[in-house]
C-alpha cells in the first residue's frame, strides 16, 4: 500500500511520533500516523528507533534513579 505522501507529511508524522508511541494521540491522528508508517519505510524506521529509546526511557524512569539527570 503505497499512498502518495504530500510534502511535509514525513515531518508532520515524525513530530507526532513521541505522542504516538505514548498513546497520547487521538484516534484520527493515530490512524493517520499508522497509515503513514505503513506506507513510508523511512518514517517506520524512525518510529522503530524512537520506540526503542522511549521504551528504554520508560524503563529507566520506572527505576526512579536518583542520579538520572546529567
Ligand atoms: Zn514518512
Amino acid at each position: 500500500m503505497l499512498a502518495f505522501q504530500p510534502a511535509g507529511a514525513c515531518e508532520a508524522v515524525r513530530s507526532q511520533l513521541s505522542e504516538y508511541l505514548d498513546r497520547e494521540l487521538g484516534p484520527d491522528e493515530r490512524a493517520h500516523v499508522t497509515l503513514h508508517l505503513a506506507a513510508c519505510a523511512a518514517c517506520a524506521r524512525v518510529a522503530l528507533e524512537l520506540a526503542l529509546v522511549v521504551g528504554a526511557l520508560h524503563q529507566l524512569s520506572a527505576l526512579r534513579s536518583p542520579s538520572g539527570r546529567a
